[in-house]
């Protein structure tokens, strides 16, 4: 597909700005020199590339998205309604407190919901995404200990099915990071906690259900081993999907939590997109969080510096349309609604599993939450056909892959999320697609090898992109 600036032919334009009808004041700007190299095509030309554009991507509104650990979500378009109101796309984020009352109000209470959902006491909506959550809340930890002045607490504790992002937020906050193993359930172990925790110990950072899609059975004496020890229990709740409504992090001994609203909480993501990780703490941590805060008084919404806070983690207030995506979908789900999201949540996963554990060797059989890690190792030495294969074959099915290599402790590993939304006849779809494809690497496996078939991209080189990424157009000369 051509690019815009290889469509541009002179003279064809778009006026999208009306001529000016001001006189134009004389400032001491100093102006470009240059016109900007700009693609010139006319307004249909320019509608229909991005038509194609879009006709070549994939999403959640497109097809079955079971992207494991990161939680396609259903994004209603009533959200996007929501976002594009001009009361809220047009104020300054340096507007007077007094004429954006609204969008205080909106933060205010979102604040207020993710509290009630998390168990927490007080909530920033600041950071912009799961891991500068993660960095806020060990900010927090830190800020604690020092204010105590306990400067010994080097270490904060990891386990080995963690999220890649906790040991680097943890060593970015200056941390040691420590690992613990998993039991063979998927859970931590408690021998491994109990010899890892010590008075260097910082805090622990612990998902559960963990990145297995596992809930560990021995959380409130996992989280009391910690505080026993003097450390702090953060909680990474990037994707809420199989709790929320249900139970909550506060209840189960954590002291701080963020959550991903552009995971859990219905934001479209994976293209990059603006997200948003607020993080929640208990009580006694609130007054070190970053500023500001939304405060109400009497009727009045304003911005509050909390007493002791360690500082500011992002440029004004977070990423304000997440936000109010968020809001929008708590309040038209409600408290039922988001109880019934945990519970399709668990129930679609645990049917897909059982549909394909027949077919496929299950990493933890049994049952599990929200997700499923089907570990394709022997099915590898059997047929020659690994799980990067398996994962564009389902491309070619018209399904967006699961998460492939993860979490790193499974050999071969595809980590399945279907989301809540999806109904059983497209289970059943997905269940006949995943048993296609498995079924192909037995008689025919270069044909996975070779796949996908059907997409406009095959099999881009991924360390290149990362390495060496090509994003600027080059105009030559
Ligand atoms: C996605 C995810 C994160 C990181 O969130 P980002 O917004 O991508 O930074 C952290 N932990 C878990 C368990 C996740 O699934």
């Amino acid at each position: 597909m051509e690019l815009l600036f290889e469509r541009s032919r002179k003279g064809h334009h778009m006026d999208l700005f009306p001529p000016c009808d001001v006189a134009v004041r004389d400032m001491d700007i100093p102006l470009r020199q240059k016109a900007p190299h700009l693609p010139e095509l006319d307004e249909v030309e320019l509608d229909r590339h991005y038509g194609q554009l879009e006709k070549q991507t994939f999403g959640v509104n497109h097809g079955f998205y079971p992207l494991g650990s990161c939680t396609m979500k259903y994004n209603p378009a009533v959200n996007e309604e929501a976002a594009s109101l001009e009361s809220f796309t047009d104020i300054h984020p340096l507007a007077p407190e007094e004429s954006v009352q609204g969008a205080l109000e909106v933060m205010y209470r979102l604040q207020n919901l993710l509290a009630v959902i998390t168990g927490m006491d007080e909530m920033t909506l600041q950071p912009a995404a799961g891991a500068h959550g993660e960095y806020t809340g060990l900010r927090l930890i830190r800020a604690y200990h020092e204010s105590r002045g306990d400067t010994k607490r080097t270490k904060i504790i990891v386990p080995d099915s963690a999220h890649g992002t906790n040991p680097a937020s943890a060593s970015m906050a200056g941390y040691e990071v420590v690992h613990v193993p998993s039991n063979e359930k998927g859970g931590v172990d408690l021998v491994g906690l109990k010899a890892a925790v010590g008075d260097d110990t910082a805090g622990l950072m612990l998902t559960n259900p963990n990145t297995l899609g596992i809930f560990d059975p021995n959380i409130l004496e996992i989280t009391r081993i910690v505080h026993e020890a003097g450390g702090l229990c953060y909680y990474d709740g990037a994707n809420l999907n199989a709790v929320v409504g249900r139970a909550c992090p506060g209840d189960m001994g954590f002291d701080c939590v963020h959550v991903n609203l552009h995971k859990t909480f219905s934001t479209p993501h994976g293209g990059g997109g603006p997200g948003s990780g607020p993080v929640g703490c208990k009580a006694f941590l609130a007054d070190f969080l970053p500023h500001p805060i939304v405060v109400k008084e009497g009727e009045d919404y304003h911005f509050k510096r909390p007493e002791k806070s360690f500082g500011r983690v992002k440029m004004f207030y977070g990423n304000f349309l997440v936000i109010l995506r968020a809001f929008t979908y708590i309040l038209m789900l409600g408290s039922d609604g988001l109880a019934a999201t945990s519970a399709h949540a668990v129930l679609n996963a645990n049917y897909l599993m059982k549909k394909l554990a027949s077919q496929m060797d299950m990493a933890y059989p049994g049952g599990c939450m929200h997700e499923f890690v089907m570990t394709l190792e022997k099915y590898k030495k059997e047929t020659g056909v690994s799980a990067l294969d398996v994962a564009k074959g389902l491309l070619d099915e018209g399904m967006h892959p699961p998460t492939m290599y993860f979490p790193l402790i499974v050999h071969e590993a595809l980590m399945a999320e279907p989301t809540e939304t999806e109904n059983k006849e497209t289970l059943d779809w997905a269940a006949e697609a995943f048993i296609r494809v498995f079924e192909k690497g037995r008689v025919d496996p270069e044909s996975l090898h070779t796949a996908p078939h059907q997409t406009p991209i095959g099999r881009p080189d991924e360390v290149k992109a990362a390495r060496h990424p090509h994003i600027r157009y080059d105009f030559g000369g």
